[in-house]
């Protein structure tokens, strides 16, 4: 019986693959289907009851792409470019998750994953040069190499707050909304947290709940979406023009289709300024920072000015002077934080049975059974929304119990800040590939060539015949400095938001994506790759 094939071993079965994916979502496809090229047998085990990763559990109300959906769907294959109509600019969830059903189905990729199989733990065995996976049911997996498509923002956060489980109403947290959904018409419902999700979430129920309360700490800087449905004159011409598109979005820093002004802002008059931010303010999605003045997203004047064009937008929309200033974003630069893109969000704070707390002023000091409690009021509660992030990056790896070689695990190797090569693999942790840290921007673009990149070294490992492929210490140690000195000087390091971990109460602080843009990751490791796995040991 070969490697290639799955084994079947008497009564205490221990299924072998060559690799073994965690996660059936965006990236956890995409890597099944490539291993499948290569000749490698893979399998997924799968938490959810279904595939889609991120676009499985984030099924809260108003959940949406924030990217142009055809830049966002993979690009992989024509047929499936052609065969696709995205029917939304900015795709809903619901869409989004029967996509990658469409994707599972149309590439077959079904009878290689098995859903609701969360894995509890993955040990590397030395001297068998084999990951043994263990599913929470018992059952157990080995394979070669492991791959952990886990997702950056998957690990959902929520605050410890006391009394958090003596709330006798519904509280559920926005990534782990359940699949039935939530009656909230009518409801009394509590919202914290006004992050991409939050502010997505509230636009959409302020329609339907009787009272809607929601606890902000931080105001954000939020753009109009502006998304419409694409008519069949546009479908034909994404269609068209998908080469070019996907082009474009291979060239940009972020992957996104928009290109930056090569102008500096405070090089032209103010009225030229002026001017232009209010064209872009008329796009859609990210447009409005991706092709303003490059220096708007940098720290500097530029980026204060064209803060301040943003704030004075939120107070035309907002009637209540009080209430706007609340929403007026102070105190980060922008840009520094993800900025959300909304559908009418400012405006929900004009409807009479909204109200907005600050919980900077007046910090939650304990959730009740009725209710939460602020340091200055009580508020009772049907429903408590925890639109409160995410354990980015790190939190998804450290959840799992994976130990690499003397037993080490990652989670306390990851202790004082992730430690990797390229984002890719960490030394002590042969064979373990990890789809985290080198991601960079619009996703599905830069996850696409980091899986080719990943699944072919694989296959480099096992055509010359090498048991192991582990990122060296030095190598290890060069790119982790790399990634603190890079890292700090960039814009979306400057704020304390999960880029650099400061959401969560101790988490060490620094930059948990790829410092570099998209094309120079991208370069870094094909060159890596082209010089026999440069940094990388081969046994
Ligand atoms: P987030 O950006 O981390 O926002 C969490 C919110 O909860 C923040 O407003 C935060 O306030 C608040 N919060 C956390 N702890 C709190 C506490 N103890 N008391 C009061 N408030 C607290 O999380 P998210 O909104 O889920 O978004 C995470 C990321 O997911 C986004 O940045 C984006 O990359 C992605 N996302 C993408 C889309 C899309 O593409 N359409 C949609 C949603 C999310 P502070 O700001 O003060 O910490």
């Amino acid at each position: 019986m070969t490697s290639t094939q799955q084994q079947t071993q008497g009564a205490k079965e221990v299924e072998q693959y060559d690799v073994i994916v965690i996660g059936a979502g965006v990236t956890g496809l995409y890597a099944l289907y490539r291993l499948r090229q290569l000749g490698l047998s893979a399998r997924s085990f799968e938490e959810g009851s279904g595939v889609g990763g991120t676009w499985f559990w984030n099924r809260y109300p108003g959940c949406r792409f924030d990217s142009e959906s055809y830049t966002y769907g993979y690009s992989f294959s024509e047929e499936l470019l052609q065969e696709w109509d995205w029917k939304e600019h900015y795709s809903g969830q619901p869409e989004n998750e029967r996509y990658l059903n469409f994707v599972a189905d149309k590439f077959d990729l079904r009878r290689d994953i098995r859903l609701n199989s969360r894995v509890m733990s993955a040990v590397f065995c030395e001297d068998e040069n084999l990951w043994e996976v263990t599913i929470e049911d018992g059952r157990r997996a080995k394979a070669q190499f492991l791959v952990t498509s886990v997702g950056i923002l998957s690990a959902g956060y929520v605050p410890d707050f006391e009394g958090k489980d003596s709330f006798t109403g519904i509280s559920c947290h926005t990534g782990r909304w359940p699949k039935e959904g939530v009656d909230l018409a009518g409801k009394r419902v509590g919202v914290i947290g006004t992050g991409a999700s939050g502010v997505q979430l509230i636009t959409e129920i302020a329609k339907e709940v009787s009272h809607l309360t929601v606890f902000q700490r931080t105001a954000n800087f939020c753009a109009p979406l502006r998304n419409s449905p694409i008519d069949d004159e546009t479908q034909q011409e994404i269609k068209e023009n998908y080469t070019a598109i996907l082009e474009k979005c291979m060239e940009t820093p972020g992957s996104f289709m928009h290109e930056f002004d090569t102008r500096s802002a405070m090089s032209v008059s103010a009225e030229e300024r002026l001017e232009k931010y209010e064209s872009l303010w008329q796009e859609s999605g990210f447009k409005k920072w991706l092709s303003n003045f490059y220096d708007v997203m940098l720290p500097g004047e530029a980026n204060e000015d064209y803060a301040e064009f943003f704030r004075d937008k939120i107070r035309e929309r907002v009637n209540d002077p009080v209430v706007a200033e609340m929403l007026v974003p102070k105190g980060h630069m922008f840009g520094s934080k993800r900025l959300p893109c909304e559908s009418g969000y400012y405006e929900v704070y004009n409807q009479d049975n909204v109200l907005l707390v600050d919980v900077r002023e007046a910090p939650i000091e304990r959730i009740t059974p009725t209710g939460l409690k602020t340091k200055d009021a009580e508020y009772k509660l049907d429903v408590i929304v925890f639109a409160t992030g995410f354990d980015a990056v790190t939190g998804s790896l450290s959840r799992l119990d994976i130990r690499g070689e003397g037993g080490q695990t990652l989670a306390d190797k990851f202790a004082n800040g992730p430690r990797t090569y390229m984002g890719v693999q960490s030394a002590g942790f042969p064979n373990l590939f990890t789809i985290n840290q080198a991601s960079v921007g619009n996703f599905v673009r830069a996850a696409e060539p980091l899986v080719d990149w990943i699944t072919e070294a694989m296959q480099y490992v096992k055509q010359n015949e090498y048991s192991r492929i582990s990122a060296t210490p030095e190598a290890e140690a060069e790119w982790t400095k790399h990634v603190a000195e890079a890292g700090a000087k960039i814009l979306r390091s400057q704020a304390d938001s999960w880029y650099v971990g400061a959401n969560i109460p101790g988490k060490a602080r620094g930059l948990l994506t790829a410092p570099d843009t998209a094309p120079v990751m991208r370069a870094k490791r094909n060159a890596v790759s082209a010089n026999g796995y440069d940094g990388f040991l081969l046994q």
